[in-house]
């Protein structure tokens, strides 16, 4: 076995001063059983806990280190921003830079503004979306999350009624009373939904490409149908890229899709690693945010000098980078899966897409929060932690995407594999 002791120390002084231990749900490891590892630090594929045990590291941040950890030129362009101060609450030219860099990326975004986190880029795009529609039901899909905004915070209600209920307490249901929540890939059921209720509905929300119920693929012509529904009937339609946007290539699931939302959200990637959000549009739509319209948006760290730094080093070199190198290794490890799962007769169904993947426990095909609730998360379990003790960090939870980094190289994928063959045979 592997020592966790200063890990366990910490742990238990951080439990007394922090809820669970933790600074965000997931990280304590509930989903999963046994208790959080601390980091200490981390370098490209891998990270070092305290108690100097290493990993391979799959969780990346939840997905922000697309080049993995401590990349050196980002790390030297932090660095050199800082000699410069650290906020100023008024403009710099690294921000512009950074929104260009982005709209060339994502050319549905002809202006944008850059904001603190995913949440806020998604609560920011719906009151925008409300703002230009002068409409106030949204549309959400079950198992997408958006971040921990209240009307977001909820999921279907029992039985045929369309009224969702909060996932969360704290949320009035004043604050979720407009907000409808679908099965994701169901264009039939949005079709109903849409046609009754377009007169208040001013957008849909979507994951494009889903990881946070796991990775979940759209189905063939589903986001090709929900643009031109919701164009027909003069819905905006918000992709929420926080998680997808330069995952897969420079853009996002819009640009391998071919379509255009109305607004787009990111987060994650764009900041490098750094606290950063941005949400964007076309100028129309973007021109209705104060102080040139009426729709209130603001942030006295917006913008900050060296998230955008972080940032823009990262886009700078992703821009650069054949995404081809991490999404055949990402290819070749989720074969390995397969194969493997297949060999100790498991239940396995990889979901996976550039360089973000999911190992569900079913033997289902996973289309929607439905068919991902059907696995078996005791095996899931078993696997987290079997793979852990062997030294490969995977997310600690079943409803969780996995990443690769530009850092991770064959010899990572060879490890991880043998650890796998290990942890697979005995579940
Ligand atoms: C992570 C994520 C968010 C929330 O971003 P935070 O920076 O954690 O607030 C929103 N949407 C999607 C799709 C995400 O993956």
């Amino acid at each position: 076995m592997k020592s966790n002791e200063k890990s366990q120390q910490l742990y238990k002084q951080a439990k007394e001063i922090m809820p669970a231990g933790v600074n965000s749900p997931v990280r304590a490891f509930g989903a999963v059983g046994g208790d959080p590892i601390f980091i200490k630090k981390g370098k490209g594929s891998r990270i070092y806990d305290v108690d100097g045990n290493s990993y391979i590291d799959y969780v990346l941040s939840w997905g922000p280190l697309i080049l993995g950890h401590a990349e050196k030129q980002v790390v030297a362009y932090i660095k050199q921003a800082l000699e410069n101060g650290t906020s100023f609450g008024a403009p710099t030219e690294s921000e512009t830079k950074i929104a260009q860099l982005i709209k060339q990326a994502f050319p549905s975004m002809e202006k944008m503004r850059l904001v603190n986190s995913g949440t806020e880029a998604t609560m920011s795009a719906i009151r925008l979306a409300r703002a230009f529609t002068k409409k106030d039901k949204i549309i959400k899909f079950e198992g997408c999350y958006h971040g921990h905004t209240d009307s977001l915070l909820i999921k279907a209600g029992s039985g045929a009624a369309t009224f969702g209920v909060p996932t969360s307490t704290g949320v009035p249901h004043d604050l979720t009373k407009n907000t409808i929540v679908l099965p994701y890939n169901d264009i039939d059921q949005l079709r109903q939904a849409i046609k009754a209720g377009h007169k208040e509905i001013a957008a849909v929300i979507i994951e494009p490409v889903c990881g946070n119920m796991g990775v979940v693929i759209p189905k063939d012509n589903y986001l090709a149908d929900l643009r031109q529904i919701t164009k027909e009937y003069g819905i905006l339609l918000i992709f929420d890229e926080v998680m997808t946007g330069f995952r897969f290539c420079f853009g996002g699931a819009q640009s391998i899709f071919k379509l255009n939302p109305d607004i787009t959200c990111l987060g994650k990637i764009i900041g490098g690693g750094l606290p950063i959000g941005a949400y964007g549009a076309s100028q129309q739509i973007m021109d209705c945010v104060s102080p040139l319209g009426a729709m209130y948006q603001a942030g006295t760290l917006s913008g900050n000098p060296i998230a955008v730094a972080c940032g823009l080093k990262t886009l700078q070199i992703l821009q650069l980078v054949d995404y081809k190198k991490i999404i055949s290794m990402t290819d070749t490890l989720c074969a390995a899966v397969e194969s493997i799962a297949q060999e100790n007769k498991l239940d396995v169904t990889v979901n996976h897409l550039g360089s973000m993947f999911t190992v569900f426990f079913t033997n289902k095909k996973v289309f929607d929060y439905q068919d991902a609730s059907s696995c078996n998360i005791k095996n899931y379990a078993a696997y987290f932690t079997h793979m852990l003790e062997a030294g490969v960090y995977c997310a600690p939870s079943q409803f969780e995407a996995n990443f690769l980094s530009f850092a991770h190289g064959k010899r990572d994928i060879e490890f991880t594999i043998q650890a796998l063959k290990n942890a697979l045979v005995n579940i």
